[in-house]
């Protein structure tokens, strides 16, 4: 999201943030200071938890602040491009989008984790629901989705055939699933209305560093997945690039994502880092495919905790990238990617449909969800 360079600055008092004298995900108290992030005035540190290797700032803004943030810089995009590049900026997303899809489905189909037929699959933050959606035609099962623009939602229905839930995670748990056993006990249950039973697959993709609080995450998770369920996420790599922005209150790496999933009573199934498809030889995202465990907390528990992350792979990371970045190697990852994930015609065809109706809807704005 971009801002006008003009914008008036947000101010951030101490009611405004929420100040943290341990780390969020594995309650450690041997913190680093890591890098200030400076966002117009406003200077936001980072720490890193040397037990679990998580970068997160602190103090962190509030989800009031969040939402204001957001919602300026709403109608701050909206108003700073021109129409015609809003368009091409737009499809060449949607094409991002696509080619992360193919990336998360070969990753569920190489570690056995696609939802079943006819299974039910919920995105958070859906967008305009292209990704979900094409995940569930391509295994033949039930899009949903959380999205808290009204416009993104109103699209993801309308266009890709997404059911929203809900606006927001705080109000999918306030809805929670419907408490019908049958929907439990069979996955791919067809006989259900839209909206109750749990889910086979829960989607975070680029969406798990945005959040403020966590535990209202795996809530959601808790209660809206079925057991032996899969939680799919991708996020950025903070081993290899630093990943720090003012909509980014956590950087993950392989260590803390085990930590995370670990705590909550997840099974890794699956944790790569690749630069699919942005890159050939950064591995600039995590992909990581959890199960559910029958009861919480059963799975063992990450045992790292008692041991001092030293950050050295952080630091050989950072160095591979910076490697690459200033020397003509640059130029062979350019050819590199195009080589091994140009996008195809399909991609390129569903992108520029869905650029131009969205173009065409845009003038509706906010009111297009009828
Ligand atoms: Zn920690």
């Amino acid at each position: 999201m971009n801002f006008a360079k003009n914008a008036p600055a947000i101010a951030l008092g101490a009611d405004d943030v929420i100040p943290r004298d341990h780390c969020p995900v594995c309650a450690g108290g041997d913190l680093v200071a890591y890098e200030k992030l400076t966002f117009r005035e406003i200077t936001i540190p980072y720490q890193r938890c040397r037990a679990c290797d998580l970068v997160f700032m602190n103090p962190v803004p509030n989800q009031a602040w969040y939402d204001r943030l957001y919602g300026q810089a709403f109608w701050e995009t909206k108003s700073a491009k021109a129409a015609e590049a809003e368009d091409l900026a737009r499809q060449k997303q949607l094409i991002k989008e696509l080619q992360r899809t193919k990336k998360l489905c070969a990753t569920l189909d190489a570690v056995g984790c696609a939802p079943p037929q006819g299974g039910r699959i919920l995105e958070i933050g859906c967008a305009f629901g292209l990704i979900i959606s094409t995940i569930a035609d391509h295994y033949q099962a039930r899009a949903f989705g959380v999205e808290p623009s009204e416009l993104a939602a109103g699209f993801a229905e309308t266009l890709s055939g997404v059911k929203i839930l809900a606006p927001t995670i705080e109000q999918l748990n306030e809805a929670g699933p419907r408490s019908d056993e049958r929907f439990d006990d069979q996955p791919g249950d067809k006989t259900g209305d839209q909206t109750g039973g749990r889910m086979d697959l829960i989607l975070f993709s680029h969406v798990m560093e945005n959040v403020v609080d966590l535990n209202i995450v795996f809530e959601a998770i808790e209660k809206w997945l079925a057991p032996g369920g899969v939680v799919l996420m991708e996020t950025p790599n903070s081993t290899v690039q630093n990943s720090t922005h003012i909509y980014h209150p956590y950087c993950f790496s392989s260590a803390s994502l085990r930590h995370l999933y670990g705590k909550h009573g997840f099974e890794i199934v699956s944790l790569r880092a690749s630069g699919r498809p942005s890159s050939a030889l950064i591995p600039r995202y995590l992909t990581l495919v959890a199960r559910r465990g029958g009861t919480t907390g059963t799975a063992a528990k990450s045992a790292t905790s008692a041991n001092i992350h030293g950050g050295l792979d952080r630091r050989i990371g950072h160095g591979w990238r910076q490697t690459i970045k200033r020397t003509p190697l640059k130029y062979l990852d350019r050819i590199l990617t195009g080589l091994m994930y140009a996008p195809d015609r399909s991609a390129r065809r569903r992108a520029a449909e869905l650029a131009r109706a969205h173009g065409d809807g845009g003038g509706n704005g906010e009111n297009h969800r009828a």
